[in-house]
């Protein structure tokens, strides 16, 4: 019987992946309040799994370390054996991380995603009816962002101002290339490739052909950095001419009207589509950015919808992801059974429509909606919300159980 099933690897045949009834899945379940986060996400997990499988179905959870709990128990912040496990298995599902001040790792999320090669970060942002929002119609935006995540700022190429290794790349640009640069100047390089791009632009077309969206926008500032953010949009609407010829058409090609089951590709400036998302979301659907760009961006947009708590994210490469909390680790907060486990719920909800299993993924997303709809939320909606009842984490949880579809 699967409840006894000690599990099985989910596996990766011909770019798709073979899903067992019970597929081991590691967690990390994170810091801070991740740990209150994790443990509410998962039993809303659970249920939904029970609920649309009729018990046919269950996830078999693996605790993988990273972060604090890695450090104290083993002195690493992130142990190879993670690195291994998440390999090994392929999905896992991750609480928000501290990021070390002043150690040898950067940051334990970027450090990931480049060791698993996870080249896009796909962040959905949709509205729950009667969550708090600053805007008029935030039922009005409902985008996707594939936002890349291996190149630009994450390359992670800077030099201190006054370091010898600054001052030497300054000589070498000002000598040979004639560029101009103060003296001791700090410096930083964001490197932009045809590869990088158009592997990430692919998946956000795709996306859209998939799901029938009827646009793919590229968001850049290549007005101002022709060769870096400007190359971004050249080979975007390059690689929608050469692999998605058939399904899509370039905004310069339309003569009047998109052809009818077309994806119309643009592009905007990326000053220009905050105010767009501001004031004509329903313009867009499909949004495809470098890195840093997508980064504010998708926190404007989630801050449409009722903010952080309810940001998810997904780092996708080939045969491999993880889905995690846009949001960090609220410290202050942590152990309080306080905080909104929304981020993490909906990483959930982005897993399991990886994972082909659309029936768990809508039953999760009913049961939010049903606990939002009947004002049992936490803090952080409720303060904005008139008449809701605060509930504690855990408590939110069990309303969304109560409410699967
Ligand atoms: P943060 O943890 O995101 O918290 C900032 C504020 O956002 C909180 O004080 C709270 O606002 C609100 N918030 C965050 N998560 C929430 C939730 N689940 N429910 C309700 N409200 C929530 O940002 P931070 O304090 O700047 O960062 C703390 C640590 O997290 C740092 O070490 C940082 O590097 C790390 N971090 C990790 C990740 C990641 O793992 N993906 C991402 C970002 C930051 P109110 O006080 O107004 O209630």
């Amino acid at each position: 019987m699967s409840a006894q099933s000690p599990g099985a690897p989910i596996t990766y045949q011909d770019g798709k992946y073979v899903v067992p009834d019970t597929p081991i899945i590691p967690f990390i379940e994170g810091d801070g309040t991740g740990r209150d986060i994790w443990r509410a996400s998962k039993k809303v997990f659970d249920a939904a799994v029970a609920k649309a499988s009729g018990g046919k179905r269950r996830i078999v959870w693996q605790e993988t370390l990273a972060g604090e709990k890695a450090f104290k128990e083993t002195g690493n912040w992130l142990p190879e054996a993670t690195l291994e496990t998440v390999k090994r298995y392929r999905v896992g599902i991750k609480g928000p991380l501290t990021t070390p001040v002043g150690g040898g790792i950067r940051s334990l999320n970027v450090a990931l995603r480049q060791l698993l090669d996870l080249y896009a970060c796909v962040r959905p942002v949709r509205y729950f009816d009667g969550v708090p929002s600053p805007v008029k119609r935030p039922q009005d935006l409902d985008v996707i962002i594939f936002r890349e995540n291996t190149e630009d700022v994450y390359a992670g190429i800077e030099y201190q101002a006054g370091s010898r290794e600054a001052d030497r790349l300054r000589d070498f640009l000002v000598g040979e290339l004639k560029a101009r640069i103060r003296e001791h100047s700090a410096i930083g390089i964001k490197p932009f490739s045809e590869f990088g791009a158009k592997r990430l632009i692919a998946r956000a077309i795709q996306h859209a052909i998939d799901k029938q969206l009827p646009t793919v926008t590229l968001v850049h500032k290549g007005n101002i950095m022709k060769f870096t953010e400007g190359a971004f949009r050249d080979w975007g609407y390059q690689l929608a001419k050469e692999r998605f010829a058939r399904q899509t058409i370039a905004e310069a090609d339309v003569n009047g009207t998109v052809p009818a089951g077309k994806v119309l590709i643009k592009d905007r400036i990326a000053d220009s589509i905050f105010q767009q998302v501001l004031l004509r979301p329903k313009e867009y659907q499909v949004l495809a950015t470098p890195n840093l760009n997508g980064d504010f961006l998708s926190d404007a947009c989630a801050a449409q919808v009722g903010g952080l708590g309810m940001a998810p994210g997904a780092n996708i490469g080939d045969g491999y992801a993880i889905f995690e909390a846009t949001h960090g680790t609220a410290p202050k907060y942590a152990d309080q059974d306080k905080v909104n486990p929304g981020s993490v719920i909906l990483s959930g909800v982005m897993m399991f429509e990886h994972l082909g299993w659309n029936d768990v993924a809508g039953s999760i997303v009913r049961g939010l909606q049903g606990a939002i709809t009947a004002k049992h939320v936490t803090y952080d909606l409720a303060r904005q919300m008139d008449g809701a009842t605060t509930v504690p984490t855990s408590v939110f949880a069990d309303k969304i159980v109560e409410h699967l579809g």
